[in-house]
């Protein structure tokens, strides 16, 4: 059969996926929902990679490379922060089950727990961060199943003992997921203090430049990773090749740019503590800060994120604070290049264990700007705020 196919067929067809063409730095972005299996015998095979959803090559090596990170056994892919953290809690839960979870964690996963957890019959209940891992360890009943922890916590920035709760809940059988989006991988290691399951929103500190949303949870060990497997195969969970490209190249750049975010901060952090109208600077990294001594033993770093309590009590004080800023934008977010700001007490009024602050807080993200200039903005915004009262 000599007949030539027709050019319809051919285009089909032609795919030259004879080898690479060369040999780059980053993996190729490998796009595809089918996968083309060898012979019948692999379509069989589940162990392989056999639809794309699963994930191809810049998935995998963004995987691999996020395992060496966090000393973790696998790695899963969610399409965001929040995903990959309340889709490593469903993993783990099921109806009956109670979750103790931190009372300063990230204000949407509370609201899953709060709203979706709680229709699939699973209670949660919240903890002090501030207490121990004995007095979390007398809240334990026969129904706890995950107890999830957050450290430095969101926008209020409370530590906890993770080691101390990590092998307190093991010896009873409990499991322990962490939203370790603030270490970014990199300034702390959950697993190696026997954490279960660490996560982070990539979305942060890993894309680093406020252009994706990522999010990955990572297992100590083998069976809870088979878990969260499952989790993100049944929930069909799945990022584009384009995005983990990207995430793979934050990866290169993280441990430079944390670098300078941190000692910015600290600056900023050390500045602020000396401003007449500020009442307290919370920085874990920074001495003398509420945290700073658990910090010190158990993180290598600091981030860039400052919160501070204004002596100005009104609201028009605060956003008179915010208007007032040129270099930090006001956004919802932290871990970009850029400097942000925001104002925390509306968030904080969903706390059961609001932490004792003697006035308003707001949270800097220190981006990468010039420190002197960030802090002429701030010095200004400060003179601007104590004028309105
Ligand atoms: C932003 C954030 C998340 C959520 O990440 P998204 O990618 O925005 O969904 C989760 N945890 C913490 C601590 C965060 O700051």
């Amino acid at each position: 059969m000599n007949r030539k196919q027709s050019d319809a067929t051919r285009v089909v067809h032609a795919a030259g996926q004879d080898g690479l063409v060369g040999r780059t730095v980053g993996p190729p972005i490998q796009r595809g929902s089918t996968v083309l299996l060898p012979n019948a015998a692999a379509l069989h095979d589940t162990r392989g990679v056999t639809y794309g959803r699963q994930g191809l090559q810049p998935q995998a090596s963004l995987t691999a490379a996020l395992c060496d990170l966090e000393g973790a056994e696998s790695a899963h892919l969610f399409s965001s922060g929040l995903a990959a953290i309340t889709s490593a809690i469903l993993a783990l839960v099921k109806a009956g089950d109670e979750v103790l979870v931190t009372d300063c964690i990230y204000y949407p996963t509370r609201r899953f727990c709060d709203l979706t957890l709680k229709r699939f019959g699973v209670t949660t209940r919240y903890f002090d961060p501030a207490l121990s891992a004995e007095d979390l360890a007398a809240l334990i009943t026969p129904q706890t199943r995950l107890i999830v922890l957050e450290a430095p916590g969101s926008l209020t920035l409370e530590m906890q003992d993770v080691p101390a709760i990590a092998a307190m809940a093991q010896a009873r059988g409990v499991l322990t997921v962490i939203d370790n989006t603030w270490g970014a991988g990199l300034y702390f290691k959950p697993l190696s203090h026997g954490v279960d399951v660490s996560v982070q929103a990539l979305t942060k500190y890993v894309c680093g430049h406020s252009d994706v949303f990522m999010g990955a949870a990572m297992a100590r060990e083998a069976k809870v990773g088979a878990k969260l497997n499952d989790a993100a195969l049944h929930l069909g969970a799945s990022v584009s090749p384009d995005d983990a490209y990207q995430m793979l190249r934050g990866l290169r750049t993280l441990a430079a740019r944390l670098e300078h975010h941190g000692r910015s901060a600290l600056e900023i952090a050390a500045w602020l503590n000396d401003q007449p109208g500020v009442a307290e600077v919370i920085c874990p990294g920074l001495p003398g800060s509420r945290g700073h001594e658990v910090w010190r033993r158990d993180f290598t770093g600091q981030n860039g994120l400052v919160s501070f309590v204004l002596k100005s009590q009104s609201k028009a004080a605060v956003d008179c604070f915010l208007d007032d800023l040129r270099l930090f934008g006001l956004g919802f977010s932290w871990g970009g290049f850029e400097s942000l700001a925001i104002p925390c007490d509306s968030q904080l009024r969903h706390r059961r264990y609001p932490p004792k602050l003697a006035g308003p807080l707001v949270r800097l993200h220190v981006g990468l700007e010039d420190v002197e200039d960030l802090k002429v903005d701030l010095a200004e915004a400060l003179v601007a705020c104590a004028g309105a009262g």
